[in-house]
């Protein structure tokens, strides 16, 4: 079954909505209007919306015509990205500091079209909540939405995800059986010497030195503690040391990021930039102090809800149109939180190829329309047969 009739029927109705987001792009937890307009729209299409969840979160709760104790949760995430847009077009951000560079605008038109034909039909037998989450770029508004009680507000069994993905043909899907996006951590590493005269290094105790082995060091974590058939990344990116060609100086900080795909090899990383830093700076008569920053958890499918989300995809999208076997990407996404608490699938949706510079999180990136109603007939075939 390819997209819903109806569905299609409402994609200028969809492409009028992502348009009008797109204008007014607003960062994590400062999404006022744009989640007025989602609340306003999910009480036209008659469902029952509950606001301020994790401030500017929304959560609409529909049932359907035959009663149920079946609930499942579809997310879409709503913030824009702090940076200056580049297009040209009529409806570009209206302000200059954000952009809508991710297709989180998409996300939420994708989501309301699936909302307006859901209600309309309301063809199914439980519960579904539609969560528009805030924050999904760094601040991690999908764990706040846990915090604050998500699931026990609104039981559900599953909890669905979705993010166009640009490079991937339109018409295709890809889905993941386990992990879709690595965690992604930082770090922090003061190496503390005692910094003196530059042509009299025995008086002083010289932290660079030890910050260049503890970076070579850092290098073996992966090659050599992390099965090679894992994917992870630990890159220093960071190193701020010295004022002066003739002054050792006192300490060198440094960062640096590291992403996995698997909790053990995550906490193998963590530990590992710890006794690297701290051993080979106590080697050499010095300290080392690490912050280790944790970021999102790595996304992880459960095998069954990402075979039910490849059948609904295939009846959507067509034979042969879903990739199973498509690598992760180490990027990271707050979904993750969600994911732990409950079972689910968070897919990848075509969009076609853009061309360089115009990809995710590039300033000439748009969210392509022409997917609207495949996403929002992808939520609704999944909430019909899931609650059928
Ligand atoms: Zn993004
Ligand atoms: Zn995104």
């Amino acid at each position: 079954m390819p997209i819903i009739n109806s569905i299609s029927n409402i994609k200028k109705d969809m492409q009028e909505w992502r348009r009008y987001l797109h204008t007014i792009p607003e960062l994590g937890f400062e999404e006022n209007k744009t989640s007025e307009f989602i609340s306003k729209k999910l009480s036209d299409f008659g469902i029952e919306v509950h606001q301020n969840i994790a401030k500017t979160g929304i959560v609409g709760v529909l049932h359907g015509t035959k009663p149920g104790a079946t609930a499942i949760g579809l997310r879409a995430d709503m913030d824009a990205l702090e940076m200056p847009e580049e297009n040209h077009f009529e409806y570009k951000s209206l302000n200059n500091r954000n952009m809508h560079a991710c297709g989180h605008d998409g996300h939420i038109a994708m989501l309301l079209g699936a909302a307006k034909y859901l209600s309309e039909t309301k063809n199914f037998k439980g519960t579904v909540y539609f969560i528009f989450q805030p924050a999904e770029e760094g601040l991690g508004g999908g764990k706040v939405m846990v915090d604050e009680g998500l699931f026990k507000k609104f039981p559900m069994q599953t909890v669905w995800g979705m993010h166009n993905w640009p490079g991937l043909e339109v018409g295709k899907a890809a889905v993941h059986s386990g992990p879709v996006m690595a965690s992604a951590d930082g770090f922090k590493i003061t190496v503390l010497g005692k910094g003196g005269h530059a042509a009299i290094p025995q008086l002083a105790s010289d932290p660079v030195p030890v910050a260049a082995s503890i970076i070579s060091g850092l290098q073996t974590l992966v090659s050599r503690n992390i099965d090679p058939v894992n994917s992870a990344v630990v890159s220093v990116t960071v190193i701020k040391a010295g004022t002066a060609s003739n002054v050792i100086p006192d300490q060198v900080l440094m960062e640096g990021t590291c992403r996995s795909m698997h909790q053990e090899d995550r906490i193998k990383l963590e530990q590992g930039i710890k006794n690297i830093s701290i051993n080979i700076a106590k080697a050499s008569g010095l300290e080392a102090k690490v912050d280790y920053i944790s970021g999102y958890p790595a996304t992880h499918n459960t095998l069954q809800e990402a075979s039910e989300a490849s059948v609904i995809a295939e009846e959507v999208l067509g034979i042969d149109s879903v990739e199973k076997s498509m690598p992760p990407s180490m990027a990271s996404e707050d979904f993750s939180y969600m994911l732990q608490e409950k079972p689910g699938a968070y897919i990848w949706l075509g969009a076609g190829n853009p061309g360089p510079g115009k990809m995710l999180h590039n300033s000439r990136y748009d969210f392509n329309d022409e997917i609207l109603p495949l996403g929002a007939s992808y939520w609704s075939r999944l909430v019909e047969s899931k609650l059928s």
